[in-house]
């Protein structure tokens, strides 16, 4: 009985799910949970194993959740990646009871040299945003191709690996035309204020100032004060900063309502600082991300 209403449960989802039903069953299947990662590791496996990813495209992996369906697919995967360091507030539990069923989990963040927050409520707290440094990036690929040959069945670890230095090579190159780009701008300009403390790995790789965050703290789910905001202002105009850069997956509302009350020139520009965009938009891939970024963070400090 308990096999049988195993198998219905697995009818039911790839029907709920759909686009897997053509997939064999003796396929590996990866879990991933935010789509940055997914198309990280997506690049890493190719069509060696079958890659899910929980979080939506254009959604904030501060607070996405999953479906019932979704948190038991968690738990019968062969591997099971997530960002960790307290950055997926929404499926932490379902991490948790995935590795209550033994699933390989490999939190990323703990093992890329993480960063704490310098600045803002969270200071001193590990900060997960840890892909803003395509170097750290590298370092993620390195041990996902290990932890992928280690547990994932079925994998062609040749294959693997190559696929791995292959996107390595292109991220490298990444890091290379980002420092090149960032250093033509004035230093007395390379000034960022953002949504929430999302940039502080990519600060300290391309030498910018955090001056500040709307939100103080290194979660979306906080708020600002009065007086965070006062301040915020503040040292918007000593520092002369000439544009807040917003994330995508989040309202803009709060940084124009501060520009406009406070009487600032400054511009909102938003960036995918969390969230790939769908696949015809901006930012279908962490490349991609990565490059609009730069661009926008040049043209609002250029302003
Ligand atoms: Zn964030």
């Amino acid at each position: 009985m308990r096999r049988r209403g195993l198998f219905a449960m697995l009818v039911v989802g790839a029907l709920l799910t759909g686009g897997t039903a053509c997939t064999s069953p003796d396929t590996s299947r990866i879990v991933v949970t935010t789509n940055i990662l997914g198309d990280v590791v997506t690049e890493i496996v190719g069509d060696e194993a079958e890659v899910r990813v929980l979080m939506k495209r254009n959604a904030d992996p501060h607070s996405f959740a999953v479906s019932a369906q979704e948190a038991h697919t968690m738990q019968t995967a062969d591997l099971l990646v997530y960002n960790g360091l307290g950055l997926e507030e929404g499926v932490l539990r379902h991490v948790e009871a995935a590795k209550a069923e033994n699933v390989p989990t490999v939190e990323v963040g703990t093992r890329i040299d993480p960063m704490e927050y310098r600045e803002g409520d969270a200071a001193g707290q590990p900060d997960p945003h840890f892909w803003t440094d395509p170097a750290r990036v590298v370092a993620a690929v390195r041990l996902l191709a290990d932890e992928i040959v280690d547990h994932v069945d079925g994998v062609d670890a040749r294959v693997v690996r190559e696929r791995a230095d292959a996107y390595a090579k292109k991220l490298a190159e990444l890091d290379t035309d980002l420092a090149r780009r960032f250093a033509a701008i004035p230093a007395q300009r390379r000034v960022l204020v953002t949504n929430h403390h999302v940039f502080g790995y990519l600060a300290d790789r391309y030498d910018f100032r955090v001056i500040g965050a709307i939100i103080p703290s290194g979660t979306t789910l906080a708020s600002p004060s009065s007086s965070d905001l006062a301040s915020l202002v503040s040292a918007i105009r000593t520092h002369r900063v000439p544009a807040i850069f917003v994330d995508t997956s989040q309202p803009a509302r709060l940084a124009e309502v501060l520009v406009s009350e406070a009487g600032i020139s400054v511009t909102v520009t938003a960036l995918y600082s969390e969230s790939l965009s769908d696949s015809d938009g901006d930012a279908p891939s962490y490349l991609a991300m990565m490059r609009f970024n730069t661009e926008a963070i040049i043209d609002g400090l250029s302003g």
